[in-house]
């Protein structure tokens, strides 16, 4: 059995998207920026996609600029709105992917812009008053916190950090890619002016994402170029990554409740099965409240052990696809910054499994079965 089990990374692209994408591959080659019929068919597709994405989050097509995925769409909130407002303060966490924490970096070397962190416990919980104390008494501010964490799992209250924003005027950004066709977002309700998805973390293929732009944010584009994305991202479009990115939200949504009970099922499974056979095994983050945690996303702390330099390795091995990091930050895997930012000991092992609609109840028997005879010797 080889199983998979790192969705969180990337997850396998579906059938019936590849099938959508295929046309746009071989017969409707042309240029969406020409006039002509080749080119029209193209354009017309892609305003569908840009279409279909926007009812599915309650906004409007114009709101919806499609990128080469979720870091770029990261990039661009972020900086752009920055550079378009003068904003000189920002907030962000410790535990945001580097998409935000390496532009966050680089907006506070480059360009003067003075960055505050958000407190946080030894689980991850954001401290909001600690925004509210940071968002008083300054001028606009951009914040950016994400809506789940990828390493942990944990979930933001987003629409209470949107309130806070609005209610200091501040310019709010939500890394929201590891919820993006596994949630429902409701942007009228939510109320941040960013949001960003990257269709191959449900289902969609690779290189392809959108950033979703409140209309009432004026930015100028990253990427300068010709007049794509209503000169919003020069550069000719990926086109059938954005029809394969339409549809696997569109399937997304549509079988959302079946396939997030399905995985929340398995997620629960598996904390059961380790439980179960492994002796001092516990969970980073709140990754083990399902309320309080993606459902896609378990991260396993496990014993000190001389194992544990090489867990990802021995698992592959054992033909399970996994991934992770200690708190360690030496070593040819420099570790995770956010097992660091949370004070896990880097004695411990840990071991992110992600799950997909595709994963089976017997493969995670299998995953747990390995993981507690690799600890206990019986594996190699
Ligand atoms: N933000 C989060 C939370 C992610 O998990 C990822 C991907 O791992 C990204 C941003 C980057 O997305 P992409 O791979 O589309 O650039």
């Amino acid at each position: 059995m080889r199983v998979y089990l790192d969705n969180a990374a990337t997850t396998p692209l579906d059938k019936e998207v590849f099938d959508a994408m295929a046309p746009f591959m071989l017969e409707h080659f042309g240029n969406p920026s020409s006039i002509h019929s080749h080119g029209r068919e193209v354009r017309s597709a892609i305003e569908k996609a840009r279409r279909t994405v926007a009812t599915l989050l309650n906004t409007s097509p114009a709101e919806i600029f499609f990128t080469s995925g979720g870091t770029e769409a990261d990039n661009a909130a972020i900086r752009c709105t920055c550079r378009a407002y003068g904003i000189k303060h920002a907030i962000s966490t410790k535990l945001e992917h580097h998409a935000v924490l390496h532009t966050m970096d680089l907006l506070e070397k480059e360009e003067g812009v003075q960055v505050s962190y958000l407190r946080h416990d030894e689980y991850g919980n954001l401290d909001l008053e600690h925004l509210e104390e940071l968002l008083a008494n300054q001028p606009r501010t951009m914040v950016s916190i994400m809506h789940a964490n990828n390493e942990i799992g944990n979930l933001n209250n987003i629409e209470a950090i949107g309130e806070i924003c609005r209610k200091y005027d501040a310019v709010f950004h939500s890394d929201t890619v590891q919820t993006m066709g596994h949630y429902k977002h409701d942007i009228q309700a939510l109320g941040a002016n960013f949001l960003v998805g990257s269709a191959h973390k449900f289902h969609g293929p690779k290189g392809v994402g959108f950033l979703y732009c409140d209309a009432n944010i004026k930015i100028q584009p990253l990427i300068q170029g010709g007049a794509q994305e209503r000169n919003m991202r020069g550069g000719t479009e990926n086109v059938y990554g954005i029809i394969g990115l339409a549809k696997a939200l569109e399937i997304a949504y549509r079988d959302m409740e079946e396939h997030a009970k399905h995985i929340q099922g398995l997620k629960d499974r598996m904390i059961y099965k380790l439980r179960e056979q492994m002796e001092d095994v516990s969970f980073n983050g709140l990754s083990e409240f399902g309320d309080k945690s993606l459902y896609t996303v378990l991260n396993v702390s496990l014993p000190a052990s001389d194992i544990n330099e090489m867990l990802l390795f021995s698992l592959d091995i054992n033909k399970i696809s996994a991934s992770g990091g200690s708190a360690c930050s030496s070593g040819a895997n420099a570790g995770s910054h956010v097992l660091r930012a949370l004070n896990a000991s880097s004695d411990r092992g840990s071991v992110r499994f992600s799950f997909s609609k595709y994963n089976t109840e017997a493969e995670i028997d299998y995953a747990a079965e390995v993981l507690s005879k690799m600890y206990k010797k019986e594996l190699a």
